[in-house]
């Protein structure tokens, strides 16, 4: 059990580490990207618009078209000069593709003479999605404005790019975080170790402690009740009673360590259950005879419903204990006079055990406590009924371990309580 708690601390401990690595490299590898695509997009801004001054300083020196018929036929890169009436063409070099046509159409976006460069994204006639690098610039002969030229540059190799780029970081961060998630389990692993080593050391001392403890109770309470039972012994009123205490004080510690015994050793893995097949049915019917004198004191009505010969594999002492454990409960817990129910099915292939009874009944609250060890719900009345916390976790560790569940719900006949114990049949 406290290896499950082990492997869920560190399980959620890695799930955190990881999370956190990963959003701060994913955090770290798009701003970095982001970054560097701005930079490069920033820096081809600022040179086109000097190429498209340069190629209106060589169209007014020498005529030379701004744009070599290569680019001009692939699309690369298009120019088109007008006159400052924005009208009269002075030279048209958008060429016949259909990004030409689609780009006049779009004569909005172009960058205006303020903005000088930027990135312009427009659809054509063939559906084709075009992004290109517009610049403009106004062309002066000795102070004299000749003109606006428009210059666009295809953005599709840094598209293609950046787009395999991205490609490159995604597979780089998927490697990242395969290695992050070993980091990750490895440190929360090493983290946990003296936390786990601590409470090894702590289980393996509570065991033995209760180990050692069990000789001396047996010799106390067997000297207890050699002098009961000692007839020549002249024992006054009060010693009887203080005797009848020890007596009744030492099988609380008994009990107190036979369980802390038992729940350590269920932490550690150590309970050495020896395993058989055995007639289930046949353990209730035997342990339920025995708790009826318990039921009588208290004059409760205890039945029970058990079909003959169903089987179980498990240990039969742990499951007698189990049941002790909550028709013990149902009585401490229940009025004189009331009714317990003790019911045992096999539905499936499961065997299932119900313990109902007409108690105070337990708040949803209490619910989820009451398999934890040392709670108890009332305790200074439990006390007094001998309660001491740990009867529930006990028999939890005892279902966990025949790979059962144990649960509780109210009574539906409004008052009390029902255990339920599923547990795989044979
Ligand atoms: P305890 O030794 O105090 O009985 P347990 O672990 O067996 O310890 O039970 C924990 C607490 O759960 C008890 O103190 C009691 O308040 C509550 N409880 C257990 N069984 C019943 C029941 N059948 N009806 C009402 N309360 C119950």
């Amino acid at each position: 059990m406290l290896n499950n708690i082990f492997a869920k601390l560190r399980k959620q401990m890695t799930i955190t580490y990881s999370l956190i690595f990963c959003l701060i490299t994913t955090i770290l590898v798009f701003a970095t990207f982001s970054f560097i695509w701005w930079s490069i997009l920033s820096i081809e801004k600022e040179n086109f618009h000097a190429k498209v001054i340069h190629e209106g300083e060589e169209w007014i020196s020498s005529k030379e078209l701004p744009v070599n018929d290569t680019e001009l036929n692939s699309g690369n890169t298009l120019a088109y000069f007008v006159e400052p009436d924005g009208k009269t063409v002075i030279v048209d070099q958008l060429g016949t593709l259909p990004v030409s046509r689609a780009l006049i159409k779009c004569r909005k976006k172009w960058p205006t003479v303020s903005e000088q460069s930027k990135l312009i994204h427009f659809t054509d006639e063939t559906g084709t999605k075009n992004r290109y690098l517009a610049s403009v610039a106004i062309i002066k002969d000795n102070n004299q404005t000749i003109g606006t030229l428009y210059m666009f540059k295809s953005t599709r190799v840094y598209y293609a790019t950046a787009e395999n780029t991205l490609k490159f970081l995604s597979v780089l961060l998927a490697l990242l975080f395969g290695f992050g998630n070993l980091i990750s389990y490895y440190l929360s692993g090493k983290s946990i170790k003296p936390i786990s080593d601590m409470y090894d050391k702590q289980l393996q001392f509570t065991a033995d402690a209760s180990h050692e403890m069990r000789t001396p109770l047996t010799v106390l309470k067997l000297s207890t009740e050699s002098i009961a039972t000692d007839e020549e012994s002249k024992l006054s009123d009060f010693s009887k009673e203080t005797l009848s205490m020890m007596t009744k004080e030492i099988n609380r510690l008994t009990a107190l360590t036979e369980n802390l015994m038992t729940l350590a050793r269920s932490d550690t893995n150590n309970l050495q259950i020896n395993f058989t097949t055995f007639d289930f049915s046949s353990v209730m019917n035997k342990t339920i005879q025995q708790m009826q004198i318990l039921a009588n004191e208290k004059n409760i009505h205890l039945t029970s419903h058990i079909p003959e010969k169903l089987m179980l594999v498990g240990e039969q002492s742990s499951m007698k204990r189990l049941i002790i454990l909550l028709v013990d409960n149902a009585i401490k817990y229940s009025p004189t006079s009331s009714k317990i129910d003790i019911d045992l099915a096999k539905k499936n292939k499961n065997i299932v055990l119900k313990i109902s009874d007409e108690g105070e009944g337990i708040s949803d609250d209490d619910k989820t406590k009451i398999f934890d060890r040392f709670y108890r719900v009332d305790k200074v009345r439990n006390r007094s009924n001998g309660g001491l916390g740990l009867g529930l976790s006990l028999a939890k560790a005892i279902v966990n371990e025949h790979n059962g569940k144990i649960t509780v719900t109210d009574n539906p006949k409004g008052k009390g309580s029902v255990f339920t114990v599923i547990l795989p049949a044979k």
